[in-house]
């Protein structure tokens, strides 16, 4: 590749959100991966909704939970963050001094969108005398004005580690909030957020669907609306979700959440079927726009040119690690 071409690339990558740079179609990008993983002492992160080839050259898949305890113990000097901004954003978090970077900045997220913070700092400042528990679906500026943060894994368990007499802001997902609040049977106040991609299953295809497939287990990540969780018959995180079809004797499962987890669940249980839950929509299924505008030949552009890179402010950093800090604590204390 001449120069000229990857510094024009480089100049416009703020703009893009990613190096717009032709590829050699020839270039075995599996094979260049793994070496630039070795020189450049690099590890790839990547979340259970990236497409089945960055699943598979990702040396960890995990949730939000799995994927912060990852960045936190890390000993490689690049962080490559398969995952929306704001998963990349907490590794740097976590990890001030290394280098990570992300195979497309623009890679958002709808329910990190739903909570601007300075709206959220409003809402705040007329509850004085509540504590903020944000879920990790949220950004740097959100993390920073919260106490403890929650992911779907630990949500119930830290929530369980205040008083009962406490009184909480959720924010910014109102599904797991509602779900939240019912499990543990608090009344916390919930921020009005939502994901694009849980909110829009469909009751009633879904509903046909089990008539369909009447051994089939229906299971639900509690992202999703309240009606759809009440027919579950299970509700978990992602990572809780594939453990359930690993361990759970029924050979069918109906999975209500993004559809990049169903590449993990067909490799760990090859003899098991599993059905995308339909969205409301047209489609059959349910993919996240912003996790899938990453793509395994801007994850190798990214680690060859180290860009694009997450780069933050001292002071919001330190004040959006105090509340992860907490939740990896608990969380190691819980075993989770
Ligand atoms: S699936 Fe929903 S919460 Fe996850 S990144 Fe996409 S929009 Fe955000």
């Amino acid at each position: 590749m001449d120069t000229a071409t990857i510094a024009a690339a480089k100049q416009k990558v703020q703009q893009r959100g990613f190096l717009d740079i032709d590829l050699d179609p020839t270039l075995d990008l599996f094979a260049e991966i793994e070496r630039l993983k070795k020189e450049k002492n690099a590890v790839v992160l990547a979340h259970y909704y990236q497409e089945p080839d960055i699943q598979d050259v990702a040396d960890y898949i995990g949730d939000s939970l799995g994927l912060a305890q990852q960045a936190e113990k890390t000993t490689a000097d690049m962080i490559v963050f398969a995952g929306v901004h704001f998963m990349a954003e907490t590794a740097k978090i976590l990890n001030p001094t290394k280098k990570v970077v992300i195979p497309d900045l623009m890679a958002g997220c709808s329910l990190s969108d739903s909570c601007p913070p300075p709206l959220f700092k409003r809402f705040k400042e007329e509850h004085p005398d509540h504590i903020v528990v944000s879920y990790i679906n949220c950004s740097a500026g959100i993390k920073a004005l919260s106490d403890v943060i929650v992911t779907s894994s630990n949500a119930r368990v830290i929530v369980d580690s205040f008083p009962k007499d406490q009184k909480i802001i959720f924010a910014p997902d109102k599904n797991l909030g509602g779900y939240i609040n019912k499990v543990t049977g608090r009344d916390m106040l919930l921020w009005n957020g939502a994901c694009m991609v849980h909110e829009i299953f469909s009751l009633e295809k879904i509903t046909k669907l089990k008539q369909r497939h009447p051994n089939a287990k229906f299971i639900a990540h509690p992202e999703c609306e309240e009606p759809v969780l009440r027919i579950a018959d299970y509700i978990g995180s992602t990572t809780g979700l594939l453990k359930f079809t690993q361990t759970d004797p029924a050979n069918e499962f109906i999975v209500a959440t993004e559809t990049g987890i169903l590449h993990q669940m067909m490799k760990s249980s090859p003899g098991k079927t599993f059905i995308p839950a339909p969205p409301t929509n047209s489609c059959a299924c349910n993919d996240c726009p912003h996790m899938k505008l990453n793509s395994l030949e801007k994850l190798y552009l990214c680690m060859e040119y180290e860009t694009p890179d997450i780069n933050m402010d001292e002071e919001l950093r330190l004040a959006a690690k105090k509340p992860i800090d907490r939740m990896l604590e608990i969380s190691a204390k819980a075993g989770l």
